[in-house]
């Protein structure tokens, strides 16, 4: 089992913007540099995907993607003995995304945990939220970041006729014709590698991370601040057997600690399935059922080498395109972890920036035209700022022990668990 300890809450402070590095520059002459259609930048578990969901793609047949990627390949070994500390939980939708270029197998066969209920609840009062399935469907699934990376890879190797891995290769400059901003019309964007190699694209994807190179190289402005809070992972493991399906969250004033279900073990899958099959005749003979509070299991140690801090913090990027610029990931948005919602959010840009693509590739439009990126940026900022707010929201609501706002949170959370309709809704939204 793997869990998330949120700590040391404090104020919240704006991060200063770190300013745009425009690098535009006019065009001497003819250039011999290697032309690719698109140009992913970062290969972390985003980028690695995009360049999955366009090799796969049947319109992008005859096109030449390349991939970018500061940091080594990285290559799991011993899956049966070491866990990762790194986990992360996938929605269903981002299962489909994974699915459909075939990496989802992958996963299944190495490592995953299905879980079926999530009970959330307050410190401070009460109050408490269950979500469960009503049915045998899974509510999302705890895997392994490595995991993950590694089904990519696989995957990616397969395709290495369209897509082109390039490791330990840092971007260090992006240059685009002068002036800024381009007309459709405007020649292709410019990348130079650390090792003084270039190379030419019509689609530059930044998914380089929160510090994005490409969103400064871009000029694209970013609202962003640090919480003052870090995550720390490790894993941890229980003192007794479970039925191991539910994912567990606690709001302390100091910070969110999260338990996630984690075990591989087979019989569980049997456990889970008549456990989740009794809890569904009981819904069907009694269908207005009340949430009980449950505990969570006791835990007997944790693995001391697995523990690692990450600090916390919140941005977003004012635009997510630019013409031949489109930026996915933590590269256009930042979120706090307490729902365990970023790479799902940026699996949900790739859905969405890939099927644009697809459709410009099939009617043989330029693939960097701003005519079907913004219909990229308007599909995903309306998903992703409703995610941003409201998990900056949870995340102040539940950062203070003042009576009024303990109050204000404990009905609504009561309030929220009662109403069966809103909390399918809050469920259908974070399974895309
Ligand atoms: C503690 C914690 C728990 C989390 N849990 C969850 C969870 O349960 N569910 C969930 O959905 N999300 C979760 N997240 C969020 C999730 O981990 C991130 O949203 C996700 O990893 C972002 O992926 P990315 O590929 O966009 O960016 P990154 O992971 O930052 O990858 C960026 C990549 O770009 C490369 N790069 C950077 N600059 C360059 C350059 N100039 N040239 C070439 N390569 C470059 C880097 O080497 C890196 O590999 C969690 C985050 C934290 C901190």
């Amino acid at each position: 089992m793997a869990a998330r300890l949120v700590s040391r809450c404090g104020a919240v402070r704006a991060a200063p913007h770190s300013g745009p590095l425009l690098s535009c520059r006019r065009w001497s002459g003819a250039s011999t540099d290697t032309v690719y259609d698109v140009v992913v930048s970062g290969g972390g578990l985003v980028g690695a995907a995009m360049a999955c969901a366009l090799g796969y793609d049947i319109h992008f047949h005859d096109k030449k993607i390349l991939l970018l990627e500061a940091g080594p390949k990285k290559v799991l070994k011993n899956l049966s003995e070491t866990y990762s500390n790194r986990v992360s939980s996938i929605s269903p939708g981002s299962a489909t995304l994974l699915s459909s270029f075939g990496a989802w197998d992958h996963i299944c066969n190495m490592r995953y945990r299905a879980f079926r209920r999530m009970q959330v609840w307050d410190a401070c009062s009460e109050a408490l939220i269950m979500f469960d399935k009503d049915n045998l469907d899974d509510m999302g699934y705890i895997v392994e970041n490595d995991v993950i990376m590694h089904a990519l890879a696989k995957q990616l190797e397969a395709v290495s006729d369209r897509v082109t891995v390039l490791y330990r290769s840092k971007a260090i400059r992006y240059t685009w014709p002068c002036p800024f901003p381009m007309a459709d019309s405007s020649p292709w964007v410019h990348i130079t590698l650390g090792d003084g190699s270039t190379f030419q694209t019509k689609l530059l994807i930044g998914a380089d991370g929160h510090n994005s190179g490409v969103r400064q190289a871009a000029g694209i402005q970013n609202v962003s601040w640090n919480y003052d809070q870090s995550a720390v992972v490790a894993t941890l493991h229980l003192s007794e057997a479970t039925e191991n399906n539910v994912a567990w969250q606690r709001f302390l004033p100091s910070g969110p600690i999260a338990l996630l279900p984690w075990s591989d073990a087979d019989h569980m899958d049997f456990i889970d399935t008549a456990g989740a099959m009794l809890q569904y005749a009981v819904g069907l003979l009694k269908p207005t059922k009340v949430s009980a509070r449950q505990l969570p299991p006791s835990v007997a140690r944790v693995d001391a080498k697995s523990r690692v801090l990450f600090p916390l913090g919140l941005g977003h990027a004012a635009e997510y395109v630019r013409p031949r610029v489109a930026l996915i990931g933590d590269a256009a948005h930042r979120v706090h972890p307490l729902a365990g919602q970023g790479v799902n959010m940026g699996f949900g840009d790739i859905s969405s920036l890939a099927h644009h693509l697809s459709t410009a590739a099939f009617n043989g439009k330029d693939l960097g035209s701003m005519s079907h990126l913004t219909g990229y940026e308007t599909e995903r900022q309306r998903h992703n700022t409703a995610l941003l707010a409201a998990t900056d929201l949870l995340k102040r609501l539940y950062s203070t022990s003042a009576s009024p706002l303990v109050l204000l949170r404990t009905w609504g959370l009561q309030a929220t668990n009662a109403v069966s309709p809103l909390k399918q809704q809050i469920m259908a939204f974070a399974s895309k």
